[in-house]
């Protein structure tokens, strides 16, 4: 490899750049499109080189990413700010009831001959588990994660292991 090609920063149709949604393939030019996909889990992107930013539309409203030089930027929602109160109503909404049903659990236990003590405990887990799901869903829903194409990519990274 030229080592030009590491210092090269702006990005453009010539270059091949690593794909940001699955952050397995590469992403390159379609010919005669402006557009750019991804080799491995074929999103499709449409390119913007005025602002060195890629959208992509197979979904509402379009994720973005911009190119800083050396990798894409976190993905944003178009016309969307995706701040840090967020992520602090993501932690409130799981923390906070698994707070709330522990101290219960911890303060009000049930009596030593109930019949199923650790019933609390383990509802607490629950409660936790389940919140954390949600949170985790909404975030894969609104960032797209191909979850599937990482499945299928172990799937053939093992068979190919088992195959050597
Ligand atoms: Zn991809």
């Amino acid at each position: 490899m030229p080592s030009s090609k590491l210092l090269t920063t702006s990005f453009d149709f010539q270059g091949v750049y690593p794909c940001p949604v699955c952050r397995i393939g590469k992403i390159s030019h379609m010919p005669m499109m402006e557009t750019m996909a991804c080799d491995f889990c074929h999103e499709i992107f449409t390119v913007n080189l005025e602002q060195q930013q890629i959208k992509m539309p197979s979904r509402q409203p379009p994720l973005i990413w911009r190119w800083n030089g050396f990798n894409w930027t976190e993905a944003q929602l178009e016309g969307v700010e995706l701040g840090w109160g967020y992520g602090l109503a993501a932690i409130t909404f799981v923390v906070l009831p698994t707070i709330l049903i522990g101290i219960v659990a911890y303060y009000f236990p049930p009596t030593a001959d109930a019949p199923i003590t650790w019933l609390p405990y383990i509802w607490t887990i629950l409660t936790f588990l389940s919140h954390l799901s949600i949170i985790v869903w909404i975030f894969v829903e609104v960032y797209q994660i191909p979850v599937v194409a990482y499945l299928r990519a172990i799937n053939r990274w093992r068979n190919g292991v088992m195959g050597r």
